[in-house]
C-alpha cells in the first residue's frame, strides 16, 4: 500500500509553527516511505475567509522545502483540492446514509434548539435531544412537503464504546453515550467540516491522518461514519500540543500553549526576524520528535531518511527560543562558503564591504552570528567612525593605557605604512613592532585596532580591521586617533 498523507489547512492568512510542524510531519511521514504527499484547503468556514491567505499556504511550504505531489495549484487525480469546490459532492453520500437508516433528517428549528440549551441545567452538555431521529415516514413526508427546511445528522449509537488506536496516544475510548448525533449536511445543502473532512480523506485516498490532538475526541465520530460506509479506516497520528514558557514574578517557569507572549509564532515571522527556513524545519521537526542518538542538525532530506512515527512523543513539547537560534546558528556554520556568501551578500553590501574581504568575512563571522542580519551591526565600524571615547584605549588585561598607545599608535604609522596589505604580513609586523619595543603583542595590537575600528568589539583583531577598512582609510583613522591622543 502505498502512503498518502494530506495537509488540510484553512485559510486564516497566517501558518503557526504547530500548523508547519503538522505539514512537516505529513510530508515526512509520506516521503519516507515514498508516499505521496496532498494538499487541501479547508475554506468551507466562510466566516474565517482571509483574502490572500491561500496564498500564504503556498508560499510557507515553498519556503519550507515541503513540496506538495497534489494540491489546488498544481492538480492530480483526486481533486478538486480545495474544499469549496467539492460542495456539491457530499450530500449523495449523506442521503445513502439516510437511505441506509445510519443518518437521519431533522426539522428542528433554531428557536426549539436553543431552547434546549436554555432549559438544560447549569454546567451540563446539551447535545441534541434526537427529537427527530425516529419521526415517522408520514411525518418526514408531511414535512418535506411542506418545504420545511431540515439538516441531515448521523445516528450514533446508542450504547457501547468507539475504540481506536491512535499511533502516538495509544488506544482510545469514548462511550457512544457521550456522541452527540452530530449534523453531517447543513440546511443549505453544504457539509459541515466533520463530514466533509471523512468524505475527502475517503476520496483523496488517505492513508495516513496527522493533526493535532484536538482532534482526538472528534475522530470516533469519524470512524463511526467510516463503518456506516463501510470504509476503511484510516492510520492516526494525534501531534501533542506546543507550549511556550515564561517566567513568573517569582522567577518560577510557566508552561502554557505557545502564543504570541511567548515569541513569535508565525512561520513568516520567525523568517522575518532572520531564522533560515531550514533551521525552523529542523528545528520545528525536534517538538514531538527525536531520533536515535545525540545528533540534533538535519537537512531535509536527513530528516527523510531519519523520520519514524514511532519515535512521536506524546508529552507536551516546549518551543524554546534559544535553542531555535542555536539551531540556525549550527546551520550557518554547516554552509559552504558559496551559500554562505548568497545569504550574507546583502548585508555585505549595505555595509561597505568590498569584494576581497569576502573570504575574510567567511571565516570570521560564521562561527560568531546566530542570524545573517547581526552582520550590519558587527561590521557597523567600517561605515562609521566617530570620535569615540578615548577610555577605549585603556584595558587592563591588554596592558594598554592612554600613554602607552600614543606612543605604540607614533611607533606602528611608519611600519603600517611600508606593510604589505596582507593578513599575515600585517599581523607579523605588528609582532615585530612589540618584539622591538620589548612589549606584549597586544600592547601593541589593541590600541591599532581602536584606532582604526572606533569600537571595543570587531570581528578579528587588528590585522583583520584594518584589512575590511584599506590601507587609506585605516591609516587616515590611526593617525586621526594620535591626534585625539
Ligand atoms: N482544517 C483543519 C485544521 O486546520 C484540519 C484538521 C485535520 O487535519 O483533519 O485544523
Amino acid at each position: 500500500m502505498k502512503i498518502r498523507t494530506r495537509f488540510a489547512p484553512s485559510p486564516t492568512g497566517f501558518m503557526h509553527v504547530g500548523n508547519l510542524r503538522t505539514a512537516l510531519y505529513e510530508y515526512l511521514t509520506a516521503k519516507h516511505e515514498n508516499g505521496t504527499f496532498v494538499l487541501r484547503i479547508e475554506d468551507t468556514d466562510q466566516e474565517r475567509y482571509v483574502e490572500g491567505a491561500t496564498q500564504v499556504i503556498y508560499d510557507t511550504l515553498k519556503l519550507a522545502g515541503l513540496l506538495h505531489d497534489e494540491g489546488p495549484d498544481i492538480g492530480g487525480d483526486f481533486g478538486p483540492y480545495v474544499q469549496s469546490e467539492r460542495l456539491s459532492l457530499y450530500k449523495p453520500y449523506a442521503m445513502k446514509l439516510v437511505e441506509e437508516g445510519k443518518a437521519y433528517r431533522c426539522f428542528c428549528t433554531k428557536e426549539r434548539l436553543q431552547s434546549l440549551k436554555d432549559n438544560a441545567p447549569e454546567g451540563s452538555i446539551v447535545g441534541y435531544d434526537r427529537h427527530c431521529r425516529d419521526l415517522s415516514e408520514e411525518e418526514i413526508n408531511e414535512n418535506l412537503s411542506k418545504g420545511m427546511p431540515y439538516v441531515i445528522r448521523q445516528k450514533m449509537p446508542l450504547e457501547g464504546v468507539t475504540t481506536y488506536n491512535d499511533l502516538v496516544y495509544g488506544s482510545i475510548s469514548f462511550p457512544n453515550a457521550d456522541l452527540d448525533d452530530q449534523i453531517l449536511i447543513k440546511t443549505d445543502g453544504y457539509p459541515t467540516y466533520n463530514f466533509a473532512n471523512v468524505i475527502d480523506d475517503h476520496t483523496m485516498g488517505i492513508t495516513h491522518v496527522v493533526r493535532g490532538s484536538e482532534y482526538l475526541s472528534s475522530t470516533p465520530k469519524y470512524n463511526l461514519l467510516y463503518e456506516a460506509f463501510g470504509w476503511d479506516i484510516p492510520t492516526y497520528i494525534h501531534l501533542p500540543l506546543i507550549m511556550g514558557k515564561t517566567i513568573d514574578e517569582e522567577g518560577k517557569e510557566v508552561v502554557s500553549k505557545l502564543s504570541k507572549r511567548h515569541g513569535s509564532t508565525g512561520f513568516m515571522d520567525l523568517i522575518e526576524e532572520g531564522y533560515l527556513p531550514e533551521a525552523i524545519i529542523n528545528y520545528i521537526a525536534l517538538l514531538g520528535w527525536a531520533p536515535e542518538g545525540t545528533e540534533e542538525i538535519f537537512s531535509l532530506e536527513e530528516l527523510i531518511k531519519l523520520f519514524d512515527i514511532n519515535r512521536i512523543s506524546k508529552s507536551p513539547a516546549v518551543f524554546d527560543y534559544d535553542k531555535l537560534a542555536w539551531v540556525n546558528a549550527e546551520h550557518i556554520k554547516r554552509m559552504n562558503n558559496e551559500e554562505f556568501l548568497a545569504h550574507a551578500k546583502k548585508y555585505y553590501d549595505i555595509s561597505g564591504v568590498t569584494e576581497n574581504n569576502y573570504e575574510l568575512l567567511d571565516e570570521l563571522l560564521k562561527p560568531r552570528i546566530t542570524k545573517f542580519n547581526e552582520i550590519p551591526d558587527k561590521l557597523s565600524f567600517i561605515k562609521e567612525y566617530s570620535d569615540f571615547d578615548l577610555s577605549l584605549f585603556e584595558h587592563k588585561k591588554s596592558k594598554s593605557t592612554l600613554e602607552s598607545s600614543k606612543k605604540m599608535l607614533e611607533e606602528a604609522i611608519p611600519v603600517l605604512e611600508n606593510t604589505p596589505w596582507e593578513r599575515e604580513a600585517l599581523t607579523e609586523a605588528m609582532k615585530d613592532l612589540a618584539a622591538r619595543l620589548e612589549v606584549k603583542n597586544s600592547v601593541v595590537m589593541w590600541p591599532v585596532r581602536i584606532a582604526a575600528a572606533g569600537v571595543a568589539v570587531t570581528p578579528g583583531g587588528c590585522s583583520e580591521v584594518m584589512l575590511l577598512l584599506g590601507k587609506d582609510e585605516s591609516m587616515r583613522r590611526i593617525k586621526k586617533s594620535l591626534a585625539r591622543l
